[in-house]
């Protein structure tokens, strides 16, 4: 097993600070009394810029509690979440909603298109509610980008579901920001679409300098990313570099849980 220790979650200067995100001992526990649970066991990571990074572990190992507080859609129970140099705990609602609109890209696994708009609507939606201009050749480099030139002026029903997600894709990408949380952007498609998708991520970090960081169950997924930080029980518990389908394949097995079934 080829696995490489990061060791990034030391460095706190921000002139050497390569991260575009990182929690240091986070904490985050649900509930109280006999309902408590620990979801996130004092987790320290660094995800570094322009790179793409997969989550993965079994079903309740702390993957999405980790991707909502890195994205400060949760908030925490102790340790620290910063996005770049800005430190997310103790920010106010409405700083917290503005730095999310402003910094940081989604993509579900329902790609929460509106039905009424058409491709390139949809992917302008957000920057027209922030009333914020797009970046005219850079829209049009993630438009190339994601291949999606000839089907801009077509409506989501008229889209393949693959088609449908690259357009959630450069929706996420269209206002430049500095991460993009992807929650198991696949799940919803066919194993060709799927690909697809998961080509363009990939594009977008090696040919735009996107930084991401996808939370997937499927090995192969997985293997698209430049590395894999695997959970267990709240903890991470290894870190691959340059993975493959069957080296993560392989490690998930040592769960010794049914993944493929989760
Ligand atoms: P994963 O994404 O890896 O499946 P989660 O982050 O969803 O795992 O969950 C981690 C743990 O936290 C699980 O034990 C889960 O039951 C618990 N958990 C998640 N969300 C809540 C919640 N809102 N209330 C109580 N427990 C939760």
């Amino acid at each position: 097993m080829t696995t490489s220790t990061h060791t990034e979650a030391s460095s706190g200067d921000p002139a050497t600070n390569k991260a575009a995100a990182r929690a240091t001992k986070l904490l985050k526990v649900y509930g109280e009394g006999e309902a408590r649970v620990t979801a996130l066991d004092h987790v320290s990571v660094a995800f570094d810029r322009g790179r793409f990074t997969a989550i993965m572990g079994p079903s309740g190992s702390g993957k999405s509690t980790l991707m909502h507080c890195l994205a400060g859609l949760d908030s925490i129970s102790g340790g620290s979440v910063t996005l770049g140099d800005t430190e997310l705990a103790g920010l106010k609602d409405k700083l917290l909603t503005k730095l999310r609109r402003d910094r940081i890209g989604f993509i579900f696994q329902a790609f929460n298109l509106l039905p009424t708009l058409n491709a390139l609507e949809n992917i302008t939606l957000p920057m027209d509610i922030a009333g914020r201009k797009p970046d005219k050749q850079w829209l049009q480099r993630v438009i190339d980008t994601v291949g999606l030139g000839d089907r801009l002026a077509h409506r989501p029903a008229q889209l393949s579901g693959g088609q449908q997600q690259r357009v959630a894709v450069a929706r996420a990408l269209a206002s430049r920001p500095e991460i993009v949380f992807a929650d198991e952007p696949t799940g919803n498609l066919d194993s060709r679409s799927g690909a697809e998708v998961l080509r363009f991520l990939r594009e977008s970090v090696r040919e735009l300098g996107q930084t991401i960081v996808m939370v997937t169950h499927d090995a192969s997924a997985a293997a698209y990313a430049d590395r894999v930080v695997f959970l267990a029980d709240g903890r991470i518990v290894d870190d691959m570099a340059d993975p493959t389908a069957d080296r993560v394949l392989e490690r998930m097995k040592r769960f010794g849980t049914a993944e493929r079934t989760t």
